[in-house]
């Protein structure tokens, strides 16, 4: 099995080869993004352990660009930071576990061997409502083949609603799965990220795209059959 290390840090770099090739794996290494994203855009491996922070191209965008570019190998992210919004940031970009350190190498091998194990992640499938498109995996939306620029958020919100089409979602749960567990924003600022949606989207629509369920949540319309 073929392993490519993308991280800046020379000790930890060394520990993660040395650990890797211990295990019987065959270790590439690139000491930072620049370097690793065209050995990772050429694939051939069958995982990637990728720092988050290092001084060009930073893991995230690393991660992405492999993902729009088609690359599936199985990303496991590194990072010294352990922000809910981080990790939420990994998984947005398309990484598919997420390690902070400090972390006993045991863990990593037994992360690596989990995320090998399951093989490819399969590709998204594209989330559509009539001729709005959004595509998980290139993180691209598009109207009629026109792409519309989201933020993140706006983004993930979006994305969320597309997979409850026409089912009424509870605030609560928009909250959750889209901003995560964080007790310290209030539900009312959906209302401002929905109203973003609605400007940018529904003037496009002949029909309210989003609607309000009132003292309940939100329904993202779609023509029932495609
Ligand atoms: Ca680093």
């Amino acid at each position: 099995m073929r392993v490519l290390v993308i991280e800046d840090e020379d000790k930890m770099r060394s520990v993660l080869r040395r650990g890797l090739q211990a295990a019987g794996y065959a270790v590439s290494e690139a000491e930072d993004g620049e370097a690793g994203l065209p050995r990772g855009l050429e694939g051939g491996y069958d995982a990637i352990v990728l720092d988050v922070l290092l001084p060009d191209i930073d893991g995230f965008e690393v991660c992405r660009r492999l993902r729009r570019a088609e690359v599936w190998a199985p990303v496991l992210m590194l990072t010294a930071l352990d922000a809910v919004d981080d990790r939420i940031t990994g998984l947005d970009a398309g990484a598919d576990d997420y390690l902070v350190k400090p972390f006993a190498l045991g863990e990593l091998l037994s992360r690596l061997r989990a995320l090998i194990r399951r093989g490819r992640p399969p590709r998204p499938s594209v989330l559509t409502c009539g001729p709005l498109r959004l595509d998980p995996a290139t993180r691209v939306v598009s109207w009629n083949g026109e792409p519309i620029e989201l933020s993140r958020r706006e983004f993930a919100l979006l994305e969320f609603l597309l997979h409850h089409r026409n089912e009424v979602v509870q605030r609560t749960t928009i909250l959750l799965h889209v901003w995560g567990d964080r007790p310290d924003e209030q539900s009312n600022i959906i209302d401002a990220f929905v109203k973003n949606l609605r400007h940018k989207l529904d003037r496009r629509f002949d029909y309210p795209l989003i609607e309000t369920v009132r003292g309940v949540g939100f329904r993202l319309r779609c023509p029932e059959r495609e």
